[in-house]
């Protein structure tokens, strides 16, 4: 392989990636001496940037008692008592019986399928889950089917068709999904899944834990639905503001994950401290309801303002803006940027050729007159 002709085929075709060199200040970045406002976060409820928070954590009796790391997997000696108790929070949070945690939402997407899944269970994913997802799919060796993005009836047929060959059937959806910020119909995924005993559901609310439903539990407590959801999983990276991933299941998955699935067993866990932090802001999480509030309303906005370009896509804080070619796009993101916007093209393989986008993710620390000069700066970009 010549991996510098890929590179210059990459970046003729304006595809190829970089690390950003960028400094952080708040909801604010900056990169070579400019200023502009993160439109381009996960840190949705922005909490990662509340020093007040951090330094209320760093003062309690908690950040004094856990070490900054665990030395070893779960299944040796690093199995702190911070990890079983934030896992029982967890469970009795969404009402259920068990929870287990991972090092990072990868880690719990390529794991948890393989273990789950044998030849004898077929995969049926929406065509537009995570990369973390398609490679779970990919390690494992169940066959495995994906349905046209939120199209139950084309998962009905399948499930119809599949249902009494396979001893088990997994679908696997987002709830709020990462490059259109639409949401799958949980409700309606339920239905379909209880008219067959040897179906589970596998949601993955990585965006909408802590942003969406009444305290903050993601779209399974907005539909009411938590119970119904065989495996449900979120990260902690994004609104939480920390790191790390749980699931939410059964007694019996909860046991046979940690005998059977890879990266929990041959991974160092994540620093007790850092549960402990995740613990602090998990806590915390039914009082942001002002701070979902704001989101949604600013994020209906821009939205709006998008209509016709992408804006009608998105139900959520994840509005696209699709601009096309790849080449357009890179460009457009450059004049947003000059314009302090920092927003970022989101390209093939990402997304669907021809669909290259900006991807705006916003958080609650962005004001409302911040949008409105977003949204007059887009409206200029037009004419
Ligand atoms: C970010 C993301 C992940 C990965 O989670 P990490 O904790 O960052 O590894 C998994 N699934 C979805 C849908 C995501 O957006």
């Amino acid at each position: 392989m010549n991996y510098q002709t890929i590179l210059s085929e990459l970046e003729a075709s304006g595809n190829l990636r970089r690390l950003p060199e960028v400094t952080h200040e708040g909801r604010w970045i900056e990169r070579e001496g400019q200023r502009m406002l993160n439109l381009s976060s996960n840190d949705y409820l922005g909490l990662a940037t509340r020093s007040d928070l951090q330094a209320e954590f760093l003062a309690s009796e908690a950040a004094q008692r856990w070490p900054l790391s665990s030395s070893s997997s779960r299944l040796l000696t690093g199995n702190f008592t911070v990890y079983t108790a934030l896992e029982q929070r967890i469970a009795r949070d969404f009402g259920r019986e068990a929870a287990l945690l991972f090092n990072s939402g990868y880690h719990a997407n390529t794991g948890i399928l393989p273990a789950l899944a044998d030849k004898q269970t077929l995969i049926l994913a929406d065509k537009l889950v995570h990369a973390s997802l398609i490679d779970g799919i990919r390690l494992g060796e169940a066959p495995f089917s994906r349905y046209r993005h939120n199209d139950y009836t084309q998962l009905e047929r399948l499930l119809a068709k599949n249902a009494s060959t396979y001893e088990t059937i997994i679908v696997v959806t987002e709830s709020v999904f990462s490059m259109d910020g639409d949401v799958a119909d949980l409700p309606r995924l339920v239905a379909l899944k209880r008219q067959y005993p040897n179906v589970m559901l596998y949601v993955d609310e990585a965006h909408a834990i802590g942003v969406r439903g009444e305290r903050g539990l993601g779209v399974a407590e907005e539909c009411g639905c938590m119970e119904q959801i065989d495996l449900l999983v979120g990260t902690f990276g994004k609104a939480l503001a920390s790191m790390g991933a749980y699931v939410v299941c059964s007694e019996v998955i909860r046991s046979y994950l940690i005998n059977k699935m890879r990266p929990l067993i041959f991974s160092t866990a994540l620093p007790p401290l850092q549960i402990a932090w995740t613990q602090f802001l998990w806590e915390r999480l039914p009082d942001w309801q002002a701070e979902r509030e704001q989101l949604r309303t600013q994020s209906r906005r821009l939205a709006a303002a998008l209509r016709g370009r992408g804006g009608e896509i998105s139900d959520s804080h994840i509005v696209p803006f699709i601009v096309g070619d790849s080449r357009d796009c890179v460009l457009t993101a450059e004049q947003l940027q000059r314009k302090g916007f920092y927003c970022l093209p989101v390209r093939p393989p990402t997304v669907p050729q021809g669909t290259s986008r900006i991807r705006f993710s916003l958080t609650a620390a962005i004001q409302p007159e911040e949008i409105d000069r977003l949204i007059q700066v887009i409206g200029e970009e037009r004419s």
